[in-house]
């Protein structure tokens, strides 16, 4: 009883502690400032792709006096459809919901926007909202280390010399925030087979596509008496072939592995709004009229509407994602017919490559006109391991020898989420080994020991099913809103708490086992590998990413102060606003419509 007594009143000193030091606080500096009289805030974006334009955009909006600068190392706009220029390269999702959620397109000119259409999207979005200034092209991050003195990250870039582009230079920036949307199929690798570089014609990798030509089209126009292999079983190989195989003289496809392409989906939905039928398996008449993208553009609301039905399509298919569901099992024997059916001409293409695993275990391809491709008379196909390529031809394992005058390698990328650059955080610890075996975050955007380190599309923040713009613009917003606060509230850092990295593991761990992606085949989803981590790939689906993104919860971060305080409530300053304190600006804000959330008037 006794020894619970002296416990309690043990249990005070706390409170006394807290008394003595917030009397003890040197308020008066409060009266400095007023509530909202922002300090400027850096913030550095790295990559210029469809998250690092999001960012430029959304970060002058909502953060008064930032100063945001984009690094890209290319030399263009665009990320991986900056790149990604090879034959038949286009979205795999419908093209209307392969927009940001603030910028419809109506005139994308066919169901799945071919990649050049992608990246005039993504310039006319720069250019409509003036962000183009922020953006530097060849600008390459190398180094990035958190210094802790001043709570920014000391960023290193190398550009090409001023004074001379053919050498380079380097400079350092310093951020408050930055915000990585590099991206986890950036780099690309060539396969490792024995003698490639000895191919004495040209050989390219799919991301690294570059015959000098302003379009691939213009770049195969030649190409109708060469024997082309295409190597891989892939997105983009499957892209590929489709494209190529008509414009060459032989194609063949040297494919591993297994892969489930599907219908294009959301075709019949496509029909049905439009009032015509569509061929899904005819890529030429996937394509709109003239009348078509007019009257999408002339009606935003007709506009919304066709993308709204689509997307509400794209958002019903998670549940083909989960073990033995019944959309798993009528999606698995509807690929199966689909795919029989189109193969019907060369069955045993279809026994190789229909897949013994689940449905959505690698990410579904539509591909249009891919297996009609895999038909025709100047097409094959092979499914044995490659033994080694010659200066003129690719050796087969069971000793067959193809004649090649052009290879494209379409045989993926290193997508570890290992930075190519070091990322320095607290206490010296690099990224790359904090992240080893695996990358660890929390909700894919942060991760502890980094502060004021955000991810956009980074690990485990891609999905296998539906457009992943919604979910790129969320973690954008999650970082502006996390940099709204250090802000807002004067703090120099936010870190989020170890044990919230563990929680997110726990529930990574918990929910791919009920998923299909935890079956045992090799995936970049698994950086490769049959099984372990799904490094990839966010635990739900995109509506619930989305959802989880919305709200951040703040407590389960770390903070440290910018005053010398401990007081929390500091940041309330002088009591007035700044437009108050200095009679400028807008001091009726909060009637103004943007400001201002009307109820809905209940119908009576
Ligand atoms: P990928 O899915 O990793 O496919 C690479 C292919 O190359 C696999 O079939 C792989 O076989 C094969 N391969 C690798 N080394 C090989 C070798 N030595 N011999 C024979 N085959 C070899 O890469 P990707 O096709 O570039 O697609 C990656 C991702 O990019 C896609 O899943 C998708 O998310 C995205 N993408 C999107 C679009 C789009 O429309 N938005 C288009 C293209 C790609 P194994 O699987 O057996 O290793």
């Amino acid at each position: 009883m006794i020894e619970g007594t002296i416990n309690f009143l043990k249990n005070l000193g706390p409170q006394q502690d807290r008394k003595g030091a917030t009397s003890s606080d040197d308020l008066s500096k409060m009266t400095e400032f007023s509530i909202d009289e922002y300090r400027p805030m850096k913030v550095i974006a790295i990559g210029a792709g469809l998250t690092g334009v999001a960012a430029a955009i959304r970060y002058r909006q909502y953060v008064p006096n930032v100063d945001i600068s984009i690094y890209d190392k290319s030399d263009g706009i665009g990320g991986t459809w900056y790149h990604n220029r090879y034959p038949g390269v286009a979205c795999d999702v419908p093209a209307h919901c392969f927009a940001y959620t603030f910028e419809h397109k109506a005139d994308w000119s066919a169901c799945y926007s071919p990649g050049h259409e992608i990246l005039q999207y993504i310039n006319h979005v720069v250019d409509k909202w003036g962000v183009r200034s922020l953006i530097k092209l060849q600008h390459e991050v190398v180094h990035m280390q958190w210094d802790e003195p001043s709570s920014q990250w000391i960023v290193r870039i190398r550009r090409p010399a001023a004074n001379d582009p053919s050498t380079f230079e380097e400079f350092e920036d310093r951020a408050d925030v930055v915000l990585n949307g590099t991206g986890g199929l950036s780099r690309w690798k060539w396969p490792d087979i024995e003698g490639l570089h000895d191919f004495k014609g040209p050989i390219v990798h799919s991301a690294g596509w570059d015959f000098g030509g302003s379009t691939w089209e213009e770049d195969v126009k030649d190409w109708g008496d060469k024997n082309v292999v295409v190597i891989g079983l892939g997105s983009s190989a499957l892209q590929i072939v489709a494209a190529l195989q008509p414009k060459v003289g032989k194609l063949c496809q040297i494919g591993r592995g297994q892969t489930w392409v599907s219908p294009p989906f959301a075709v019949p939905k496509i029909s049905e709004m439009l009032g015509r039928e569509l061929n899904p398996s005819d890529p030429s008449n996937l394509y709109f009229s003239e009348e078509e993208k007019i009257s999408l553009k002339e009606s935003p609301e007709k506009l919304f509407y066709f993308r709204q039905q689509l997307e509400a399509q794209m958002s019903s298919g998670h549940k083909i994602t989960l073990r033995d569901s019944e959309l798993q099992k009528a999606s698995r024997a509807m690929f199966t017919e689909h795919m029989r059916k189109s193969l019907e001409k060369k069955p045993w293409i279809a026994d190789l490559i229909i897949p013994d695993f689940s449905v959505g275990v690698k990410r579904i391809t539509p591909a249009p006109g891919y297996l009609e491709a895999l038909c025709a008379d100047n097409c094959d196909f092979i499914h044995e391991p490659i033994k080694s390529i010659t200066s003129s031809t690719v050796e087969i394992d069971d000793g067959r020898s193809i004649p090649a005058d052009i290879i494209v390698c379409a045989t993926g990328f290193d997508a570890s989420y290992k930075f190519p650059f070091p990322i320095v955080g607290r206490n010296g610890v690099p990224l790359n080994q904090k992240w080893t075996p695996h990358p660890r975050t929390y909700v894919a955007a942060c991760t502890d020991g980094f502060p004021n380190l955000f991810f956009a599309f980074g690990p485990n923040a891609n999905v296998g099913t539906t457009s992943i713009l919604g979910m790129i613009e969320h973690h954008v917003m999650y970082s502006v809103m996390a940099t709204m606060k250090l802000q807002r509230e004067r703090l120099k850092s936010i870190e989020v708490k170890p044990e919230a990295v563990d929680d997110f593991d726990d529930v990574m761990e918990e929910y791919f086992k009920k998923s299909v992606f935890s079956e045992s085949v090799p995936t970049w989803y698994k950086v490769g590998k049959a099984d372990g981590r799904i490094v990839s790939l966010w635990p739900g689906s995109s509506l619930h990413c989305m959802r989880a993104l919305r709200y951040p919860r703040w407590e389960d971060f770390n903070y440290e102060r910018l005053d010398k305080t401990k007081n929390r409530l500091f940041w309330l300053g002088d009591g007035m606003t700044y437009s108050e304190k200095t009679f400028t600006g807008d001091r009726t804000w909060y009637i103004k419509p943007n400001y201002v959330d009307v109820p809905p008037v209940p119908e009576s």
